[in-house]
């Protein structure tokens, strides 16, 4: 599956209620989903990990369908097979 199928079916699942909230409140909903992240990394638990790593790219595609942005097309135009800063592949920015 490619990163614009998941959003379309992302789009098919929840647009009619992700349309209604709006691109702020589904902002705050990712950022809620990356703070659960952030707590399940600290935890030995790979399913959970999982669900949560689910949760983020879950809403992340929610929110490009409400901001009317392609996913993978913008993805793709910004790493496109090279660093964005260095212009390499593997990177070779300094830290
Ligand atoms: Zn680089």
């Amino acid at each position: 599956m490619h990163i614009y199928e998941f959003q379309e079916l992302m789009r098919r699942l929840y647009f009619h209620r992700d349309s209604q909230r709006g691109v702020e409140k589904t902002f705050e909903w990712l950022v809620e989903e990356v703070a659960e992240l952030g707590e399940a990394l600290k935890v030995d638990d790979k399913k959970t990990l999982e669900d949560e790593f689910a949760d983020v790219i879950a809403w992340l595609a929610s929110l490009a369908n409400v901001a009317d942005i392609n996913l993978e097309k913008a993805a793709l135009n910004k790493y496109d097979n090279k660093c964005p800063k260095c212009g390499r592949l593997p990177c070779q920015c300094t830290f």
